[in-house]
């Protein structure tokens, strides 16, 4: 039996746009969508920064054509990978925020807060978006959450799995597991119709979400979920639809008037989100307007889209989609037509065209339609969390199996060739060993190099750790190596290897490449988290100081105005006067010197007054 974990435990989705937040409830046996203060049960994975406070969520992604460089999204996009990654680097051009090369050749975002450049890199912008769905989850239950199951693409890489681990180790979360965002879903899914899973179902999951797109295929029987084969593209959803139709008007608006906006990052903020409302329009109507007022140098842009011409623009990226649903199918050695149920995970699987392909992929199968796309994800993670912890009731008894997404191997010889020890789509937990031999003679340490992906050549392929193994001087070439490879159920894995002639073994635990945080850099990224938490605290209470001395000040003015106030001696008014005139000197949005401590005395002294001129004034 797994180790059950104390305290309260909520699943998070933590999504490349949105993230959600979910809880299992004892009494009404059912997961619970957690609602933030905006009431929205989705909250936009955004951070920003402006000269006196941090914002994350709804209130960062509202400010964001005004406040452009200083806005973070689409860390999802970032974590766990380089900065002279291909993909970063093609991304980089679309953000209109800064990311330079750091340490390690980790890509950091640069901002500027409280009229300093601070550096952050992904793992930390998204502890902000995990702490907030921390405190959303807390203020609804009234109580403090310590740990948290997270999803993740199927897709991801072990560094990508890992840099979330420590993403949520910064925002003070102890992330008891991470699993994937489809099984998560099919978890959802699948609660619901259990009682209709007498016999074993296989279920086809298609989630294509803003950043992110993930199929699987999982079979049910009873109350066994288990993840036959997954595949798709960390690189793949909204947004890009989004950057299509961007790129297309920004054409448009070239032809129409000679100017180009996409030096503007303001301009293209504006005209992204206008797109992004269009694109979700299009999928209940057949045409929409997209329109900017004085979206530059003074121009309106004003422009119509029709679903057929939004269709077209993406089409490639649409059939990218279904190549990656029959590899899947393929993978799994489940046959078409023996899937039960197609179910729809993701906003962008509202997108009309998505859904006929796959219909039509599925030679006229009806789609699941039933769950909400955009919480099925953190309602799976919730039941995870609540099988995983010690305290929660009525708990349904299911049991996950998952699959590894990317084969495990070694550079095998001096070709370098990658030799594959666990195959991709294999259940974990596995542990499987393969017999090498030494490649050349007097081999005394021969290196192991582990590797995670799909490419012949091992370099190719993402390297996860070296260690050595020392052998017996003198021998030729060709003498006998056990390599043992072994993952966990959270998928950590733990490679070890023997030289059979010696004896002599080594292994290392998969757990600290080099990409990934140290000890010591995750300690202070804790401390920096609990300093902006502070900050943004104390911003708070100045804010709500500041408003009761405005509306104490009002009062006053008010009060003096009484016919009493007549009866007040020259000095007692005088000093009511002066403190007026300090409150508002202090009120004023350019004196940027006040301090909440000199707030809140002179909030103490104006409100005595006012007390004391209300009793004299009856
Ligand atoms: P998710 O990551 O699952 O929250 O999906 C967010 C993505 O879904 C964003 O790119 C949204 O623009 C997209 N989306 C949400 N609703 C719709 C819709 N009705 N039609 C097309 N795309 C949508």
């Amino acid at each position: 039996m797994a180790k059950k974990y104390e305290g309260r435990a909520v699943g998070i989705d933590l999504g490349t746009t949105y993230s959600c937040v979910a809880v299992w409830m004892d009494h009404h046996n059912r997961v619970e969508i957690i609602h933030n203060d905006q009431g929205n049960r989705t909250t936009p994975s955004f951070v920003a920064f402006t000269d006196d406070q941090r914002l994350i969520g709804d209130a960062a992604k509202n400010q964001v054509a005004t406040n452009t460089g200083n806005t973070v999204f689409d860390a999802k996009r970032l974590i766990g990978k380089k900065f002279s990654d291909t993909v970063v680097q093609k991304d980089i051009m679309w953000w209109p925020f800064k990311v330079i090369s750091g340490l390690n050749d980790k890509p950091m975002i640069t901002l500027m807060y409280n009229g300093e450049e601070k550096q952050f890199c992904a793992e930390e912008i998204s502890s902000m978006v995990l702490a907030k769905m921390r405190e959303v989850a807390e203020a609804y239950l009234g109580s403090a959450v310590k740990n948290a199951v997270v999803t993740v693409p199927a897709y991801f890489n072990d560094s990508q799995r890992k840099a979330t681990v420590d993403a949520g180790v910064i925002a003070g979360l102890n992330v008891i597991r991470i699993i994937n965002e489809p099984t998560a879903a099919a978890i959802a899914y699948g609660l619901d119709k259990r009682s209709e899973y007498d016999r074993k179902r296989n279920i086809f999951v298609f989630d294509l979400g803003g950043g992110t797109f993930d199929v699987s295929i999982l079979t049910i029987t009873g109350d066994v979920f288990e993840v036959k084969a997954t595949a798709g593209d960390t690189h793949l959803g909204g947004e890009d639809f989004d950057s299509r139709l961007v790129n297309y008007f920004v054409e448009e608006f070239k032809k129409k008037n000679r100017v180009d906006i996409s030096v503007n990052s303001r301009a293209l903020r504006r005209l992204r989100t206008a797109c992004e409302k269009a694109k979700r329009i299009l999928s209940f109507v057949f045409v929409t307007n997209v329109e900017v007022d004085s979206l530059f140098q003074g121009i309106d842009f004003s422009s119509s889209l029709t679903r057929a011409k939004f269709e077209e623009i993406n089409m490639d990226l649409f059939n990218e989609c279904m190549k990656t649903v029959e590899s899947c199918l393929n993978d799994s050695k489940v046959d078409m037509s023996d899937i039960d149920d197609v179910v729809l995970v993701g906003g962008s699987s509202r997108i009309p065209k998505v859904q006929d392909m796959l219909q039509d992929f599925f030679k006229g199968k009806d789609l699941c339609k039933t769950i909400n796309p955009d919480e099925a994800v953190a309602y799976g993670a919730a039941v995870q969390a609540a099988i995983l912890s010690e305290g929660f009731k009525n708990v349904p008894n299911l049991v996950l199996r998952d699959v590894t997404p990317l084969s495990l191997g070694i550079s095998a010889d001096t070709g370098g060739v990658m030799s594959v020890v666990i195959p991709r789509n294999t259940t974990i937990p596995v542990k499987k060993s393969r017999g090498y031999a030494t490649a050349i003679d007097n081999h005394c340490i021969v290196p192991i190099k582990v590797y995670e992906g799909e490419r012949a050549r091992a370099s190719d392929n993402n390297l996860l750790g070296l260690f050595n193994l020392s052998c017996l001087p003198g021998t030729p070439r060709g003498q006998p190596l056990d390599v043992c490879f072994a993952i966990d159920d959270n998928g950590i894995l733990i490679v070890s290897a023997k030289e059979i002639s010696t004896g002599n073994t080594n292994e290392i635990t998969i757990t600290n490449d080099k990409e990934r945080l140290s000890t010591f850099e995750i300690k202070k990224m804790i401390e920096d988290a609990e300093t902006y938490q502070a900050e943004d605290k104390k911003f708070l209470r100045k804010a709500e100081v500041m408003s009761a001395l405005d509306s104490c000040v009002y009062n006053l003015k008010n009060a003096l105005k009484n016919d009493h106030y007549l009866m007040l001696s020259f000095q007692k008014s005088e000093k009511i006067n002066n403190a007026i005139t300090v409150a508002t000197n202090l009120l004023d949005k350019n004196n940027k010197q006040k301090e909440v401590e000199v707030l809140e005395d002179h909030l103490k002294e104006l409100e005595s007054m006012l007390k004391n001129l209300q009793v004299q004034t009856g």
